[in-house]
């Protein structure tokens, strides 16, 4: 079985071929705690579960009993009735929830390829400037410190990432991680952001909620979720904490689960993935009140910053405290209070929501929707209007029964350039991709035409849930996952998408002339992935076309400057080639993209001694160690520079570092016993020399039988 793609093997050198090089996954250092507090401002704690739909929530009227933990929550806090997150997909979501701010404005509209820009001021940033200690705890890969929502955090704990394949961990984690920090931080003003991934697909609650909601394994998730929640909730208040803390939950999005054809999240803008839970409770707490004023997810970044007094400058979301305070103030029954929450919010208010994730994918036309009170219109080649008040299912499209109204509300969405597409970004591949997929996300971008363009999601959501299908499926079930990607095509025929990952199907089983038309055809209809072009690239240099090979790679770091993988690809190939100048120039790049790998260190290294620049491969050693400290191949290199160099102390240090993580490396103990023969050490010598005549190759018969030469010396001055 072949891995998708993993990231490309080091050059081999001095003895002879070296093993696959390991893979590490590189991360940021955590910032530097922040300094103590000056200013007296209010703890603040944001919980963003998931994935979890409003009407799994008793306080959003299910019968299931799912939420006691955040139902005794909600009986001290204002609960909004029609909040609604500004895209159902996790990054761009969550980037709207801490910054305040509209995708078109912070930029990012799918989980994949988009990061938030360096320019957009955060939530967290103008907290820290109001002296918050800033903490963050995030539950799943799609809000890796990377993608830029760390900024503004002292410490953002996404430290389980750095797992090999690792995309979320439990609820509880991310709650005791959390914790710990707000005990080190409780003397100070603090905001620590939860984010609790538990109900995301695939669905998978601990014992005893998996053998409680056998039959629907989602609804364990969010029971599992919620119990931790009370874990949280009550250790905040054995601290004393819970009383004078402000807390905010809300949902990043819900989960379709069937409805309207649709199995997750992102492509549809009906209530089952728009709507989300949204409480807020302020240090105190209130009696329960329901606010039904259409609200954003949006809202929540500019209300925190105001609970702290900080200021987030002008963003799309509006601060929602005078609505909280109305309606504590209504539920007790002051008098003069408002007691309609109109008084303190317009009902007609659209709240926004869009979905670009099929046109980045597909091509397809975008959707964008604005919901007011009653209605939710939605823009779309066949646009929609329902009216939530007598069908909340959204089944009964009234566009052309309410065409005046419709073109009404299509006036309130907040640009005029409706229905253009965004521009594609660079598509998350190898390992990043992987990991996506494993969510149940897919990546790519195909080029719009004007005919994808004017494709209305809803009229291929077959379409699309064959491909969820196949994704779902591809990990654990090769044949069916190929099984639903043909179904796609026979479907729609041309999208480039299923081509691809047919095609991936292919490759991963070996059957590369497959897999070689299938990523041709993907890429002629359109979809132009780096993985394909990686892909090709490897089948190419297997059967020996080294000139095809360099050209598909060429394509990769065209279509994604940052493929870091396939730079190091593309500089091994012409390592090959001999063209030693340009395998350089690839592996600088390799460097520049993704600058905590140590593969294009060691690989320029070896560039370096083969070129005879002995103190340049020493150091670009010391750097690939610096990045990934347990890299043998490296501590290899290094070890046969010192031996060169006439250094067998350093030498051998480095042989061992390298024989710590392989033991049986047999370059290694062939330097380490020469080494060791140089400082007079013979018993290690000997050691090291009959091991590695045990687990050398046949090819190094020259060195074995030197190694017999050196044991039989050895024996003779015993
Ligand atoms: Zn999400």
């Amino acid at each position: 079985m072949f891995a998708l793609r993993a990231f490309a093997p080091g050059l081999t050198a001095v003895l002879a071929a070296l093993a696959a090089v390991s893979l590490a996954a590189c991360r940021g250092e955590p910032l530097p705690a922040s300094s103590p507090a000056e200013t007296a401002g209010r703890p603040i704690i944001l919980v963003t579960v998931d994935t979890l739909r409003a009407d799994r929530l008793g306080s959003y009227g299910s019968a299931k009993g799912l939420t006691p933990a955040l139902d005794r929550f909600a009986r001290g806090a204002a609960r909004f009735t029609a909040a609604v997150t500004q895209v159902p997909l996790t990054l761009p979501a969550h980037a709207t929830i801490l910054t305040g701010l509209h995708p078109a404005a912070h930029g990012v509209r799918t989980n994949d390829g988009f990061r938030l820009a360096t320019g957009v001021p955060t939530l967290a940033e103008a907290l820290r400037a109001r002296r918050y200690a800033t903490g963050a705890f995030i539950g799943g890969y799609p809000l890796q410190a990377s993608y830029g929502l760390a900024r503004g955090f002292d410490r953002y704990d996404d430290d389980f990432l750095r797992a090999a394949g690792a995309v979320e961990r439990p609820a509880d984690e991310v709650v005791r991680a959390a914790t710990a920090w707000i005990d080190q931080h409780q003397s100070q003003p603090f905001f620590a952001w939860l984010h609790l991934f538990d109900p995301h697909s695939p669905y998978a609650p601990p014992p005893p909620f998996a053998a409680a909601h056998a039959d629907a394994p989602y609804d364990g998730e969010v029971a599992y979720t919620d119990a931790a929640l009370g874990r949280l909730f009550d250790h905040l208040q054995r601290s004393g904490l819970f009383s004078r803390t402000a807390i905010l939950i809300a949902a990043d999005h819900g989960e379709a689960l069937g409805e309207h054809g649709e199995r997750t999240h992102g492509t549809f803008l009906y209530d089952a993935t728009v709507r989300v839970p949204f409480l807020v409770r302020l240090a105190g707490g209130a009696a329960a009140r329901a606010v039904t004023v259409p609200v954003e997810t949006a809202d929540l970044a500019p209300t925190i910053a105001a609970i702290a007094g900080a200021s987030l400058g002008a963003v799309d979301g509006q601060n929602l405290l005078p609505l909280v305070h109305a309606s504590a103030a209504a539920a007790l029954g002051t008098p003069g209070s408002a007691s309609h929450d109109a008084a303190a919010g317009d009902p007609e208010r659209p709240a926004y929501s869009e979905s670009y994730y099929q046109n980045v994918l597909l091509g397809w036309s975008p959707l964008r929707a604005v919901r007011t009170s009653r209605w939710k219109f939605i823009e779309a080649p066949r646009p929609e209007l329902y009216d939530l008040e007598s069908d909340p299912g959204e089944r009964r499209n009234l566009a052309d029964d309410r065409a005046a109204l419709a073109t009404g509300l299509q006036r309130a969405l907040p640009s005029p350039a409706a229905g253009a597409s965004v521009s594609p970004a660079p598509a998350a591949a190898g390992e990043a991709a992987e990991r996506l997929r494993s969510l149940g996300y897919v990546s790519g971008s195909t080029i719009p035409s004007a005919a994808s363009r004017a494709v209305d999601p809803k009229d291929r959501v077959e379409v699309w849930a064959a491909i969820e299908d196949g994704i779902d499926r591809a990990g654990r079930d090769p044949r069916g996952a190929q099984q639903s990607f043909e179904r796609a095509l026979r479907l729609d025929p041309g999208n480039g998408l299923a081509m691809k990952y047919l095609a991936d199907v292919s490759f991963r089983a070996g059957q590369m002339r497959d897999a070689r038309d299938g990523y041709r055809r993907a890429i002629a209809a359109g979809f132009r992935h780096p993985d394909a072009f990686v892909n090709l690239a490897s089948i190419a240099e297997r059967d020996g076309r080294l000139d095809e090979a360099r050209a598909a790679l060429t394509e990769a770091v065209q279509i994604m400057h940052g493929d870091a993988d396939a730079w190091n690809r593309l500089g091994l190939l012409e390592a090959r080639r001999g063209a030693l100048d340009a395998a350089r120039r690839a592996f600088t790049s390799a460097m520049a993209a993704e600058p905590g790998r140590a593969e294009p260190y060691y690989n320029l290294a070896v560039i370096e001694r083969r070129e005879g620049n002995e103190p340049a491969a020493q150091a670009r050693l010391l750097e690939a160690l610096a990045r990934n400290p347990a890299y043998p191949e490296a501590q290899y290199e290094l070890g046969t520079g010192y031996l060169l160099a006439r250094q067998p102390e350093p030498a051998l240090k480095a042989y061992q570092a390298a024989l710590a993580s392989r033991p049986d490396y047999a370059e290694a103990l062939f330097g380490a016993a020469r080494a060791a023969l140089d400082l007079g050490r013979p018993d290690e010598a000997r050691r090291d020399y009959e091991r590695f005549v045990q687990v050398a190759p046949p090819e190094y018969r020259q060195q074995i039988a030197a190694a017999r030469e050196a044991l039989r010396g050895l024996e003779r001055h015993r």
